[in-house]
């Protein structure tokens, strides 16, 4: 692809100079790329309603051009504008957690190009909680689709840094608003469904979701155990992962600690080089390898904050295999042990069933 040459507009406060925005706004509403921060992971974002708009983005990731762009909104009224029918769940979750981390799937309209929504008569709408991404959106006017910024199969950006890694020259503009909050992407819920599916799981919890609209199943075919296909086409390919191999050890965390610097010393004596990823309270306990920790186990939105950025860090130290301690999965943990899982192509290991004896 043509080098476009890719300008990074740097946020003070939340805020750009007029000049700034007024290049932002110009390139969306002409069909450009414009890469920004919601409170989840940086965006990919171009206008939803131009076909041409989101070919580019599925060029610039290199993401296969069936797996749909999620639509982000600036106020409800977007919403009915593009979708078949608004049911009664819709307004209540809207209310009850829009602004914020929450993408619902809903039948659509014509407004919405199929090339958008990867072929299917449906479509993925979100309304984000950053102060430039809602800036970004009022100002345009525009119907933004935007899926992660980053190539396709990497960890999602969490930072302009990150988005600059991987799109350089294939985004026109990056607005540069800093490391943003949550970290991890959006849950996703299905409402063409009854009772409404979970098909990603994200950072707004299960329980959250229940408690506003009663029974909520989640996808099946995320759980690797089953031969069902996951619902939403995203969810199909290895994704979030790093260059190198994960291994997630699981087990109670001494007998973690063990496998790991069992492992790790094994791996290096082969010559391999050896990331960890850890926590606060194991990351002195190795004794090989490289030990990165996502944070405090007991702070699972500082575990799901920081994991993204520690899966990139192991990019940039160059490490052949990755071993990773396991988190719980409940509540969040859930979101964050999806995204694990498929980094590591389900590759897990029960910490018992290392026999550091048997180590060659
Ligand atoms: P990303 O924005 O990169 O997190 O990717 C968007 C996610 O939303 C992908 O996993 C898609 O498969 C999923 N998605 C978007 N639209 C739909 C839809 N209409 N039906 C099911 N999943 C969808
Ligand atoms: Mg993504």
């Amino acid at each position: 692809m043509r080098d476009m040459g890719t300008r990074v507009f740097i946020a003070k406060d939340n805020q750009l100079s007029p000049a700034e925005w007024e290049k932002t706004v110009s390139v969306l509403r002409n069909g450009g790329l414009v890469a920004f921060p919601t409170e989840t992971v940086y965006g990919l974002g171009g206008d939803a309603t131009d076909p041409h708009a989101a070919r580019k983005i599925y060029q610039a990731k290199g993401r296969p051009s069936d797996n749909p762009l999620i639509v982000h909104i600036a106020d409800f009224s977007q919403l009915e504008d593009i979708v078949a029918e608004t049911p009664e769940k819709a307004r209540t979750l809207a209310q009850r957690f829009w602004p914020g981390p929450l993408t619902l799937i809903l039948k659509k309209n014509g407004r919405i190009p199929l090339e958008t929504t990867g072929g299917l008569d449906t479509v993925a709408v979100r309304m984000p909680d950053h102060p430039l991404a809602r800036t970004l959106l009022k100002k345009s006017g525009v119907m933004i689709a935007a899926p992660s910024a980053n190539t396709s199969g990497r960890p999602s950006p969490t930072t302009a840094a990150h988005v600059l890694e991987d799109l350089d020259g294939r985004v026109d503009v990056i607005v540069d608003g800093g490391a943003v909050g949550i970290g991890i992407e959006s849950t996703i819920l299905d409402l063409t469904e009854d009772p409404p599916m979970i098909l990603r799981p994200g950072f707004l919890t299960k329980e959250a979701l229940c408690e506003a609209i009663g029974e909520v199943r989640t996808d099946p075919g995320l759980c690797k155990d089953t031969a069902e296909r996951p619902k939403a086409p995203g969810m199909r390919y290895r994704h979030y992962a790093p260059r190198a191999e994960l291994t997630l050890i699981e087990g109670d965390s001494r007998e973690v600690v063990a496998a790991i610097n069992a492992l790790a010393k094994n791996a290096e004596a082969h010559g391999r080089r050896v990331g960890i990823l850890a926590t606060e309270g194991t990351k002195d306990s190795y004794r090989a390898g490289e030990a990165v920790s996502v944070g405090n186990r007991e702070d699972e939105a500082e575990v799901a904050r920081h994991l993204y950025s520690v899966l990139r860090r192991f990019d940039n130290l160059g490490v052949d295999v990755i071993y990773s301690e396991s988190f719980d999965d409940s509540g969040l943990g859930q979101a964050v042990m999806n995204r694990l899982l498929k980094a590591a192509g389900h590759r897990r290991i029960d910490a018992r069933d290392i026999r550091i004896e048997d180590m060659p």
